[in-house]
């Protein structure tokens, strides 16, 4: 995707990303229990960290933990003690486009890119609250958050966006299927596998 300027960049945060962003940290997200989740878990960061967390927009691909991460959205980091979620307005833009290029449906385009920034958002926010998150981590570790912090976000999150039939993308579909086939377990040998397959070393 050639890179986006600025001001492209800046109009899609404003227009496309930052409301579904603020309609969860102002408690008016319209699936409930999603928005129930979303406050426990920001509470649950204040304990922890001893203050609120950030959501800091990027125009442009960063390098976080020593990875280009221009095709990943959204992740979270401490900085100095500080809780972060990172969006990535350009990897956002691309995902809109392959959305657009799927579909010429105006408001699932809009539906199922709603649930691409949520899932994103409650995703992060599961490694934050839980302390799932750390510098450096070696492959095995990382493996271990994520297969726990996929759990969470399928059971309290991708289980409302399924019960209430919202679209999402199927990818996430597929996801959730496995963990019910796992028996709602993140030990289970399947989930892990799926979880290794997620994030295969290059
Ligand atoms: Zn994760």
């Amino acid at each position: 995707m050639q890179q986006p300027s600025h001001e492209e960049a800046t109009a899609f945060w404003e227009n496309e990303i930052q409301p579904h962003v603020s309609q969860l940290m102002t408690g008016k997200y319209s699936l409930r229990p999603v928005q129930e989740r979303y406050t426990l878990n920001a509470n649950r960061i204040v304990q922890r960290y001893s203050q609120s967390y950030l959501v800091q927009p990027y125009n442009t691909a960063i390098q976080l933990a020593g990875k280009q991460v221009e095709y990943n959205p959204i992740a979270c980091k401490i900085e100095n003690g500080k809780p972060l979620v990172a969006v990535f307005i350009q990897a956002f833009m691309a995902g809109m486009n392959k959305l657009r290029s799927l579909t010429q449906d105006p408001h699932l385009i809009n539906a199922t890119f709603e649930a691409v920034v949520v899932i994103g958002m409650m995703h992060e926010m599961e490694h934050l609250a839980n302390g799932w998150i750390g510098a450096d981590l070696d492959y095995e570790k990382m493996i271990e958050f994520e297969r726990l912090a996929h759990g969470e976000t399928c059971e309290h999150t991708l289980e409302h966006f399924a019960t209430t039939r919202k679209p999402v993308l199927e990818s996430q579909v597929k996801l959730y299927q496995k963990w019910v086939a796992c028996g709602r377990s993140a030990d289970h040998p399947e989930w892990i596998a799926e979880i290794r397959r997620m994030y295969r070393q290059a």
